[in-house]
């Protein structure tokens, strides 16, 4: 033990686990510890133990961190072994079609590494440096494949949720500002703001009502637009309905159009869309989070077209660009609309010290302390590629195509759509019943017991209040083989079920 003659402080050795050079062999063997570990998870032959919340109850003590105990490394890792690796989800895993998780990239996991040692916060050009430049870099790249003005910009966020927030305040203090004069960010509400209302289609991401609500305008600012059979925000249905809030006093400030919904991988009419908010002069937002990487396939490109004269986009890196958690984007049309966000702080981007050469993050985010999340990106396109990226993404779109032409001629099997992207959404049918309540409970019961036995993750959804299964694909070394062993499963499950258990 060292005592500090002048605080009288002791510090032990654990001094040690600071990252800095004196610690490098022990930074090596730690992550070389750790990576042994890692590999022992790849190892698994199931996607999920199984484990049950209430088997964790003897783990408790594994859970909780003891003020009296310090573990070693190795301690530290069997710990860990013993309570997630050996247990929890692996999304790499062929039986793993729930959500929208990729599998990652192993340049992207090195980006990651990297970024988590450096530790580089990105908010302020005296903190980060190069740093700035590769994220600006990056959001160039893909303002490109958008193909959006020079004047476009953009900045990385923890997500699509938080993306869409940007896109929701932006559009609503930029109508603020540009028709009623008023600064939203200086002064705060204003009581016509009440009447201001958002547009997207009933198949739009949840966050977009959660995100009008966070605002102070409440779900009901939000006006759910009808989808055709192919799940696709209808324009004349988009018209009618900015007519009849028009119609009723309340003022339409902005369209949402999905690019790539959650649930079916439809893609809105982005042309048509912009021309309306073209017409009706107010913003234009695409939520690509699930659908705008596509940009980089031959096969849905032209999906995209329009998202060119968006006001802001969505765009997820850590669900189709095979990216860990969390890589996402917030990309704006003109730059200068990052004003509503921006704050000058004494202490951190004094307004008086701005300087275009060095540029300072902080002024485009919600954020203020910020990871390094664009390094990752940056690993991924310069080894990766964004052509493989492309292949990727189209290979789970055919996989989703194979599997539906494989099972739609199926009696026991009612398929809700053709798949866009690299979704299906179907329900498993009991031929001796057309009962919805009781198709319910069994399409429930095989998600359930797949899940819990550890043999497939399914997801569900509902439509018109019925429940049906959805796989999302996004695997690129899956197989037509190993879609249909799932769909196996289900049939068996399916067969089992006994409405009396
Ligand atoms: C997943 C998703 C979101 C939310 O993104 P997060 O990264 O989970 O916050 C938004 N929009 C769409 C269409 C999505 O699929």
């Amino acid at each position: 033990m060292l005592l500090n003659a002048q605080t009288n402080v002791v510090i032990d050795h654990k001094i040690d686990q600071l990252f800095d050079s004196q610690s490098k062999y022990t930074y090596e063997e730690y992550i070389q510890k750790a990576v042994q570990y890692v590999k022992s998870f790849l190892d698994r032959d199931s996607f999920y133990s199984g484990e049950f919340i209430s088997d964790f109850d003897s783990k408790r003590h594994f859970i909780t961190p003891d003020p009296n105990v310090n573990l070693t490394i190795d301690e530290a890792l069997q710990e860990i072994k013993a309570l997630y690796l050996d247990h929890t989800i692996a999304f790499h895993h062929p039986n793993y079609v729930a959500h929208l998780n990729c599998p990652v990239l192993l340049p992207a996991i090195v980006g990651d590494l990297v970024a988590s040692s450096i530790n580089t916060a990105i908010e302020t050009w005296d903190q980060s440096t190069s740093a700035t430049l590769i994220e600006q870099e990056m959001i160039k790249w893909i303002c490109t494949q958008m193909r959006l003005p020079r004047i476009s910009d953009g900045v990385f966020t923890c997500g699509g949720t938080q993306s869409n927030f940007m896109a929701l305040l932006l559009a609503r203090d930029d109508y603020a500002f540009k028709h009623y004069g008023l600064n939203l960010k200086e002064n705060g509400w204003s009581d016509v703001v009440s009447k201001f209302r958002f547009f997207c289609s009933e198949k739009a991401h949840f966050s977009i009502k959660k995100n009008a609500a966070l605002m102070g305008m409440g779900y009901n600012a939000v006006i759910p637009v009808e989808t055709d059979d192919k799940m696709k925000m209808k324009s004349d249905a988009l018209i009618q309905a900015i007519e009849k809030e028009k119609q009723s006093g309340n003022i339409p400030i902005g369209i949402i159009a999905t690019a790539g919904t959650t649930d079916f991988g439809s893609f809105d009419p982005l042309e048509t869309i912009a021309q309306i908010a073209k017409e009706y002069q107010i913003w234009f937002h695409v939520d690509g989070a699930y659908g705008g990487s596509y940009i980089l396939t031959d096969t849905h490109q032209h999906l995209l077209n329009g998202i060119e004269r968006a006001d802001s986009v969505t765009i997820d890196f850590h669900k189709t660009m095979f990216q860990p958690v969390c890589s996402s984007a917030f990309l704006v049309r003109d730059t200068e609309h990052f004003k509503y966000v921006s704050y000058y702080a004494d202490y951190l981007n004094p307004l008086e010290h701005r300087d275009a050469e060095c540029p300072n993050l902080i002024e485009k985010s919600i954020q203020t302390t910020r990871r390094f999340d664009a390094l990752k990106l940056w690993f991924t396109l310069k080894m990766t590629g964004a052509k493989t990226i492309g292949s990727f993404l189209e290979k789970v779109h055919y996989l989703a195509l194979d599997l539906y032409h494989s099972i739609k001629d199926d009696p026991y099997f009612e398929i809700v759509h053709k798949p866009e992207l690299s979704t299906l959404v179907f329900r498993y049918i009991d031929l001796e019943t057309d009962s919805n309540p009781i198709h319910d409970k069994i399409n429930l019961y095989i998600k359930n017991t797949l899940f819990k036995s550890g043999q497939a993750s399914i997801a569900s959804t509902k439509i018109d209040g019925k429940i049906y299964l959805k796989f999302t694909l996004l695997n690129p070394k899956s197989t037509i083989d190993d879609l249909l062993n799932i769909i196996q499963m289900i049939k068996n499950t399916g067969r089992e079920y006994n409405p009396h258990n």
